[in-house]
């Protein structure tokens, strides 16, 4: 059974901020999974492990999806089969639509590319979904500081969990040391943000973990996320 997103009023969307500012993101994917049930879609760029194993570990059975842009470093593309793996988890692997062929739209437009390559796969699964639960934390950078935990992505319509959110960089590696769990590897490399190869580079900035994602322009996000939000 699934809940639809407008029986949750802005006034609960409040509600549960307030508490979930406190609670283990165990319970906030808990309370998702029982929310939305089968309308609940789980994504991660595994950049890291965390949100994944979190998933996994709570929700038994339940699908992580990773948005494969045909341009995704090979490294990331192993290390979410390989987390899967030895997790016991359910892996989905999205992909743009079947017409979009390899080509070198990315030098010439990126949010066009973007658009085709990473924010359509996800509307598509969206589309029959109420929920869409993320990784994103408040300590990715500057554009994230003020990310809530729950709220209304008016663009896609659905209710938008994010029970990492408040976690520091200190909180996910306690994380990863506790589960014994292995980095990206390209993490050893430097990069402290990882997407497409073609827009993607070591930061240089040590105070934002985003900053080698499209190094040079103004763009700072893919276009998944941000947007009207209600909360
Ligand atoms: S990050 Fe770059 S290569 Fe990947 S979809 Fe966006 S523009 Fe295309």
């Amino acid at each position: 059974m699934t809940l639809a997103h407008t029986t949750l009023e802005t006034a609960q969307i409040r509600e549960l901020n307030a508490a979930f500012e406190t609670a283990q993101p165990t319970e906030i994917l808990a309370w998702a999974a029982a929310t939305f049930g089968d309308g609940l879609a789980v994504t991660s760029s595994f950049g890291d492990p965390v949100l994944a194993h979190l998933a996994w570990s709570t929700v038994p059975g339940i699908e992580v999806s990773l948005i494969d842009t045909q341009y995704l470093f090979a490294e990331t593309i192993w290390y979410a089969k390989h987390l899967a793996e030895r997790t016991g988890g359910n892996l989905r692997i999205l992909t743009p639509a079947s017409d979009v062929g390899r080509d070198d739209l990315w030098v010439r437009d990126t949010d066009l590319c973007c658009g085709i390559r990473k924010v359509a796969p996800l509307e598509h699964m969206l589309a029959n979904r109420t929920s869409w639960l993320t990784g994103l934390r408040r300590d990715d950078g500057p554009t994230r500081a003020q990310t809530p935990i729950v709220f209304h992505d008016v663009l896609r319509d659905v209710i938008k969990v994010n029970p990492i959110a408040n976690w520091s960089d200190a909180d996910v590696a306690s994380y990863v040391l506790d589960n014994d769990l292995p980095p990206h590897p390209l993490v050893d490399r430097g990069y402290t943000s990882i997407g497409c190869w073609p827009c993607t580079a070591p930061a240089a900035d040590p105070n934002d973990k985003r900053a080698g994602r499209w190094a040079g322009q103004s763009k700072t996000e893919c276009g998944l996320h941000g947007g009207p939000t209600v909360k």
